[in-house]
């Protein structure tokens, strides 16, 4: 039994904080077992008192909206610390500048950076994630990526500690950053933009009615499952490997958008980890291509 399992937290987090809740319930997928805790925070204060309580050595997961998360079907061991609803703060601090904190989504973001004459912050709306999940990701769209627009990040560390570090201390890539310190949790970013005061509603509008007729919105999923390897797309190769509409168990290979795994009929993880490891292999047997995930996969199998 993990050290997480046998824990009895200090009271005065009790009522945010649940015992074996289903991540299933916090996943854009649908599917994953229980995490021992998960604890939904006050605000950032109240994560950084809260994790100074954590036992050293408790494995710790940051989630936002869950839309990049493969969580298994055994669930998660450890604490889960849910940013969204809590970290909502989003403020305009000068001209081109503003705060926003990890729990907000980026959807909103978009919306309110329009409102007040930035950008380029239109590609925000494509992302269905918190932007402590795009932090994480370096997630982008339409020819824009997070990190592009941070000036510094406000992190909390394993000891509760809360810290500001400039974007120059990352080193963000493709759907991958490299953080100069492993397991500090993003808590706010101050984000950069330029003054657009022809920006408006419906340029985001029309970014996603484009991404509503190529990808399969409204179904479950994780966006992308592959990363696209240099020079090619994830999707190209997995729909000339006529992997289109192939399915394993519950999940399907979205007919809309070859890099899409669908949860269609009941998936479990494990259907949607195999599917995922199918494609890999038949991908590579046909074209050497070795699929790396952008999907994050966590957690344990079932018994
Ligand atoms: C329909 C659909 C379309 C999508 N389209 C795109 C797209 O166009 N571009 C794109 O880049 N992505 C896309 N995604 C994937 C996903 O939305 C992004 O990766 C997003 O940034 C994840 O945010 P999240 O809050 O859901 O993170 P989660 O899925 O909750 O977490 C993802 C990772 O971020 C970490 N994380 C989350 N919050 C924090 C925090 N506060 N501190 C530290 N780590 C944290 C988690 O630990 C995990 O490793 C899509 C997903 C879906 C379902």
């Amino acid at each position: 039994m993990s050290a997480a399992a046998t824990w009895a937290p200090a009271p005065e987090f009790s009522d945010r904080l649940r015992r074996n809740e289903p991540m299933s319930r916090h996943t854009s997928w649908h599917v994953g077992g229980p995490a021992d805790w998960y604890f939904e925070p006050r605000d950032r204060t109240d994560i950084a008192a809260f994790i100074g309580v954590v036992p050293a050595g408790t494995p710790l997961h940051w989630v936002g909206l869950g839309s990049n998360l493969l969580v298994r079907d055994g669930g998660l061991r450890g604490v889960v610390i849910a940013t969204h609803g809590a970290l909502s703060r989003l403020e305009r601090v000068s001209p081109t500048a503003v705060d926003v904190e990890a729990g907000v989504p980026c959807a909103r973001i978009a919306r309110q950076c329009v409102k007040w004459g930035l950008g380029p912050a239109e590609f925000f709306a494509g992302i269905p994630g918190t932007l402590g999940g795009a932090l994480a990701m370096n997630a982008g769209a339409f020819g824009g990526e997070t990190w592009t627009h941070v000036v510094d990040v406000d992190v909390v560390d394993r000891s509760g500690t809360i810290r500001t570090r400039a974007a120059a201390e990352y080193r963000a890539t493709y759907r991958h950053v490299a953080a100069p310190v492993a397991d500090e949790g993003y808590l706010a970013a101050r984000l950069c933009f330029e003054p657009r005061p022809d920006a408006s509603q419906d340029e985001i509008r029309d970014l996603l009615a484009r991404r509503k007729a190529s990808q399969p919105i409204g179904d479950w999923s994780c966006g992308s499952v592959f990363t696209n390897p240099p020079g090619d797309h994830a999707a190209r190769l997995i729909e000339a490997a006529g992997l289109k509409g192939y399915r394993l168990g519950g999940a399907e290979v979205s007919l809309k958008h070859a890099n899409f795994i669908v949860n269609e009929h009941g998936a479990t993880a494990a259907d949607l980890e195999r599917l995922i490891a199918h494609v890999q292999q038949v991908v590579e047997t046909r074209f050497g291509v070795r699929l790396a995930t952008e999907v994050r996969i966590l957690g344990e199998e079932a018994a």
